[in-house]
């Protein structure tokens, strides 16, 4: 009996010996114990530390700050608001890569903190809506010749994922801003109604039956026969993309104006975008 199990010992000894010479080779074992590494520990620290860092800074940097002075839904926020703005201006700008076309034009911290000013403003009742879709933001100094048209363009926003802007009419949008004509808002609410036909996070955040009655709104607005008093511009009458970015130059612009003249457009505006610009500033919390 003890030489029978002696003899077992002694074969499952030579075989673990041979399976030790025929094994996997040393310089594959590296390979798979790096790509382990790389699998379980480098990449989620990386991931986490690319969440923390560029896609949540904790606050807005200084060079940016001065520059939301002229963003006006700024004003109409309370102190925590304004803090909430910031931290989602810093984070739009840190997505985002902003490209000059022009030779005498330079990406200045003011240029980026009015352009991402823009879109938080008109998305500032999300939590979060990141314009996924669109990662670049390339700017002309004066308005641009589209090859593709054949005409010149103030701006335009690109299903192929970028936003197209002239400086000098993003600047004329913003010399008046009470007139509800603004380049910047007008193009950057083209892009959030594309983020909604997009299938990524905002994907739909205007639920079915709330778009039906957007598409009445607009119905009706362009079956009237325009009129000079008319508060939304002719435009607007161009198709369902154009009226809602009409809608939303006036709804940033000229809020209170905007409910007296047309208080059911300018109410379902207010939960399309899920805030109140008149209000917002009243509530305790963002
Ligand atoms: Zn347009």
């Amino acid at each position: 009996m003890l030489s029978a199990m002696a003899t077992l010992i002694l074969q499952v000894a030579t075989n673990y010996q041979d399976n030790e010479t025929e094994g996997i080779p040393l310089g594959l074992e590296l390979f798979m114990l790096g790509l382990a590494f790389l699998l379980l520990i480098a990449l989620p620290l990386l991931t986490l530390w690319k969440g923390i860092w560029v896609n949540y800074p904790p606050y807005l940097q200084n060079k940016y700050k001065p520059y939301l002075e002229e963003i006006p839904l700024y004003h109409r926020l309370n102190e925590s608001q304004k803090r909430d703005f910031e931290r989602k201006v810093q984070r739009f700008i840190a997505q985002k890569k902003f490209i000059s076309r022009s030779d005498n034009l330079k990406i200045s911290p003011r240029k980026k903190a009015l352009i991402a000013g823009t879109a938080i403003e008109l998305t500032f009742g999300f939590k979060r809506f990141d314009f996924a879709h669109f990662d670049r933001i390339l700017i002309y100094e004066n308005d641009y010749y589209s090859k593709i048209t054949k005409q010149y363009h103030r701006g335009e926003v690109n299903i192929k994922g970028f936003v197209v802007l002239s400086w000098a009419a993003f600047e004329e949008g913003n010399a008046d801003r009470e007139d509800g004509i603004n380049l910047g808002v007008h193009e950057l609410a083209h892009a959030i109604k594309l983020e909604n036909k997009i299938v990524n996070r905002n994907y739909r955040f205007i639920s079915k039956p709330d778009y039906r009655q957007f598409l009445n709104f607009y119905k009706e607005f362009a079956a009237k026969p325009h009129s000079t008093n008319d508060f939304l511009r002719k435009y607007g009458k161009t198709n369902i993309h154009e009226f809602f970015a009409v809608c939303c130059e006036n709804f940033i612009e000229r809020p209170e104006e905007f409910e007296a003249k047309m208080p059911d457009l300018y109410r379902h505006l207010c939960k399309l975008l899920r805030i109140d610009p008149i209000r917002i500033g009243n509530r305790l919390r963002s």
